[in-house]
């Protein structure tokens, strides 16, 4: 998703835009998110946009025990500067941030918000994602989605063994 913010450049510090998010279809390039809703708040600062956004982010997960698929919902908090790298009114390149990776406003004065959601979601997304506290997973023996239906595994024999959320591995490479 962009937001071009060539107008908003030229008012003086801490003018003011909101933008309605309501991404079903934004951009389409974030291939993990089904949907991003909300609010996104732009300011100007001295040296760029501060980008304030609250997002619900809908997105479609594997779960780590069944290995089904099943939407999963989070909340992105987002708070970041972008940087102006060309002058609003001289179109004078501007020097690039201090910062190393600091998001900048490119020379069309456009920000792009996908790169923001792809960092926040990455740090928002569970390690292991669970279709449901309860989910049953998938039988050791004969691998069906104990969800579904039982199987017909012996599960009274001592080497059923309940698959372990946190499987463990031995040894380094
Ligand atoms: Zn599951
Ligand atoms: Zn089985």
């Amino acid at each position: 998703m962009r937001l071009n913010v060539a107008q908003l450049l030229k008012e003086p510090i801490g003018s003011n835009r909101i933008y309605d998010v309501d991404g079903e279809t934004s951009g389409g390039s974030e291939e993990d998110i089904r949907s991003l809703r909300g609010q996104v708040a732009l300011m100007r600062t001295d040296k760029g946009i501060l980008l304030t956004t609250t997002l619900d982010a809908e997105t479609v997960l594997a779960c780590a025990r069944c290995l089904n698929q099943f939407e999963y919902r989070m909340t992105l908090n987002i708070k970041e500067e972008y940087f102006a790298t060309v002058d609003i009114s001289s179109g004078h390149r501007l020097p690039p941030p201090d910062e190393p990776g600091a998001f900048t406003i490119d020379a069309r004065h456009n920000i792009d918000l996908n790169e923001a959601v792809r960092q926040y979601l990455l740090m928002a997304l569970p390690l292991k994602p669970l279709c449901g506290e309860n989910c049953a997973g998938l039988c050791p023996s004969c691998g069906k989605n104990l969800n579904e239906s039982p199987c017909d595994c012996e599960k009274d024999s001592a080497d059923y063994v309940k698959i372990s959320p946190s499987p463990k591995r031995k040894g380094g490479s």
